[in-house]
């Protein structure tokens, strides 16, 4: 027989007989690696870890503790639910059911059959028995004609229009227990590895995603290797659930979503503006003390600046039509950077104006499909904390290290502390995918790395991950929960210069190009405080709270003096509101609890006569009493410093 060679992620090469299969090779590595195998990337191919390999190969063994293994777990668990659903409701037809981020959902045709909770229970009472089998996944390989057949014959009318979209591809079956499905892969070895499920909701789905479909019902879920998994897991779902932006938004009065003025067009009122306002003033501040430039420019711009960005038509499906006015035509702009590129060309720059940082709080506007819109994260129209640094190439790393160390202020201001980066790099097998020339890339990935260094962050290099026109850093931030949230892109751009002919004369006289750094630590501001108002469920700390202190008069005898202390502090700039209505304080003080503001000062007679404030913590309680300017310096203080902890 013949040997192969498998190239293992550590570089090391080992020699196996041809036709080994991804779970032998797991076996010679470790008895706890074949136990948690899940799947194997072979040759940047995921495959299923029974598949034999017949060729030398660079393979990745996938286990829970990725995303890979987790989606060949979660969309083995797709298929599971599928033979659960059709052996409970014979005749069902499937759409498509894929792993998502956190779990899998399959869409279904039951005809006239609405889905309720009763019937999620018994699916699920039926996976688990059918898991319980543990019976093995196993892979088909046909030709297109004999799928089609088998699916014209089970009358799936759904996977039929799927193969008419696969006519020139290798067409795979997958099978398990009763259950045959038109899949890609991969698959986990066998259904017994499913050991906790739990079906999660319903919901709509039109077919394909199209409204002119039929609308099928989709049901979400997810599975766990382990019962405490699930229960950990439910138990973050159920804390996200009260930490929702969307519901924390229309309680603490941040934003509004107004079906008059449109899905996805946020509108900030009063609390939010302030949250919002103060993020600004804190990240203008910074940039003024790092040299940035303001600028302000139109929400629309003429559509040649946009086919000269490429924008247009490369991105038109994610922007709004153009719109005609006499015999031009504007496009709402989906970017920022074209307008700033104006700039650079309103005069001529030598080497010594670079590095030229201009920044706005500038709004655009993208398209999304009304299905996708979500509270403040998928939004129509949002306001990017955007600046575009022209750089010489010599300044590229320096600059680098200025606006990571400015992420991470941002960061540590607002109480992030786990993050990692991710430096994205070409792909060195497919050089001729990217603009920019070739010394350049290889310059501006050194200037990077050094910066990483520099900066002392913790990253990974991603090959292949590169935006088409440079190089670029992500930073990946945990919130509370423990989700992921990618924020503050860092780009260097080679295309766009070229494109907008953005020249500088250097100190040999000649014409260069500049480097473009864009950047954004907060990204979108909208998303953005909708993921801080998750990350601190909606209590905010003291400098970003929209009210920092509530007056609470005990009787109307001691309203003057609680008009005095609203006045006082209101005079030196803390946020505070004066509850002078005609109700028991204890009510008063239930409800700004609810309200999540730091303080409340209970004004009674005691304190009129001492000049004083009963100081209350939100969720911390009573403080006891002290002199009103301390209480002042104390706050003035705190906002200043912009503790985190309240
Ligand atoms: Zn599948
Ligand atoms: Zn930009």
């Amino acid at each position: 027989m013949n040997q192969i060679t498998i190239i293992l992620p550590d570089g090391s090469h080992r020699t196996y007989a041809e036709g080994t299969t991804g779970q032998q090779i797991a076996e010679s590595i470790s008895k706890g690696l074949a136990r948690d195998a899940l799947s194997v990337t072979v040759n940047g191919e995921l495959w299923d870890l029974f598949r034999p390999i017949s060729k030398d190969a660079a393979i990745t063994i996938h286990t829970w503790g990725d995303d890979e293994g987790k989606h060949a777990y979660w969309h083995s668990a797709a298929h599971l639910m599928a033979e659960a659903v059709e052996s409970l409701f014979p005749g069902a037809k499937f759409g498509v059911g894929p792993a998502i981020d956190d779990g899998f959902y399959y869409d279904l045709d039951l005809g006239d059959h609405s889905l309720t909770q009763d019937d999620l229970k018994l699916i699920e009472e039926k996976m688990k028995l059918l898991a319980g089998r543990d019976v093995p996944f196993e892979r088909e390989e046909i030709s297109w004609d004999d799928a089609f057949e088998y699916f014209r014959k089970k009358g799936d009318q759904y996977k039929l229009e799927l193969l008419e979209g696969l006519k020139e591809e290798r067409i795979s079956l997958y099978h398990h227990g009763n259950f045959t499905d038109l899949c890609a892969g991969p698959h986990i070895p066998s259904t017994g590895r499913i050991k906790a499920i739990k079906l999660l909701n319903v919901a709509g789905a039109y077919w394909r995603g199209s409204e002119k479909n039929k609308m099928l019902q989709r049901i979400y879920g997810v599975t766990f290797p382990s019962a405490k998994e699930l229960e950990d897991y439910l138990k973050r779902l159920e804390e996200a659930k009260k930490r929702d932006h969307r519901k924390l938004g229309a309680e603490l009065e941040l934003f509004l979503l107004s079906p008059k003025v449109g899905g996805g067009l946020p509108i900030w009122l009063p609390n939010g503006t302030i949250v919002r306002e103060t993020l600004e003033t804190f990240l203008r501040e910074e940039q003024r003390k790092r040299g940035y430039l303001p600028v302000v420019t139109p929400h629309i711009g003429n559509l040649n600046l946009y086919r000269t960005s490429g924008h247009y038509p490369y991105y038109k499906d994610s922007q709004f039509a153009p719109i005609k006015v006499e015999d031009e035509e504007y496009l709402l702009k989906p970017m920022n950077c074209p307008h700033h590129h104006q700039i650079y060309l309103a005069k001529p720059r030598s080497y010594r104006d670079l590095p030229l940082r201009l920044a706005e709080f500038g709004t655009v506007y993208r398209y999304e499909q009304s299905g996708e819109l979500n509270g403040l994260t998928r939004v129509r129209s949002f306001t990017v904390d955007d600046s575009h640094m022209y750089v010489r190439q010599d300044q590229l790393r320096d600059e680098l290290c200025d606006v990571i160390d400015l992420i991470k202020l941002v960061f540590e201001t607002l109480g992030f502390t786990e993050w990692r980066t991710r430096l994205s790099f070409r792909d060195p097998r497919n050089k001729e995918k990217y603009g920019g020339a070739d010394e350049l890339w290889e310059e501006a990935e050194r200037a990077i790395k050094d910066a990483a260094d520099i900066m002392k962050l913790k990253y990974f290099i991603a090959m292949g991950e590169a935006a088409f026109y440079g190089p670029k850093i992500d930073f990946m931030v945990q919130d509370a929960l423990g989700r992921t949230w990618q924020l503050g892109t860092v780009q260097a751009d080679y295309v766009m210069p070229e494109r907008f002919n953005l020249e500088y004369t250097g100190s040999d006289g000649q014409k260069h190009r500049p480097v473009i750094i864009h950047r954004a630590p907060f990204g979108s501001l909208e998303r953005f405080i909708g993921l801080l108002i998750e990350h601190y469920a909606g209590e905010f700390p003291l400098w970003l709270a929209p009210v920092q202190a509530a007056i609470l008069p005990i009787t109307d005898l001691q309203l003057d003096y609680a008009r005095k202390v609203y006045e006082n502090l209101r005079h030196v700039g803390i946020r505070v509101e004066l509850d002078d209505r005609n109700e028991k304080v204890g009510y008063k003080i239930r409800e700004w609890e609810t309200r999540k503001v730091p303080y409340m000062l209970v004004i009674g007679d005691r304190e009129k006569q001492s000049e004083s404030v009963a100081v209350r913590q939100h969720k911390k309680g009573d403080l006891g009493s002290v002199p009103l300017l301390d209480f002042r310096t104390k706050v003035l203080q705190e906002v200043q410093t912009k503790a985190i902890t309240r």
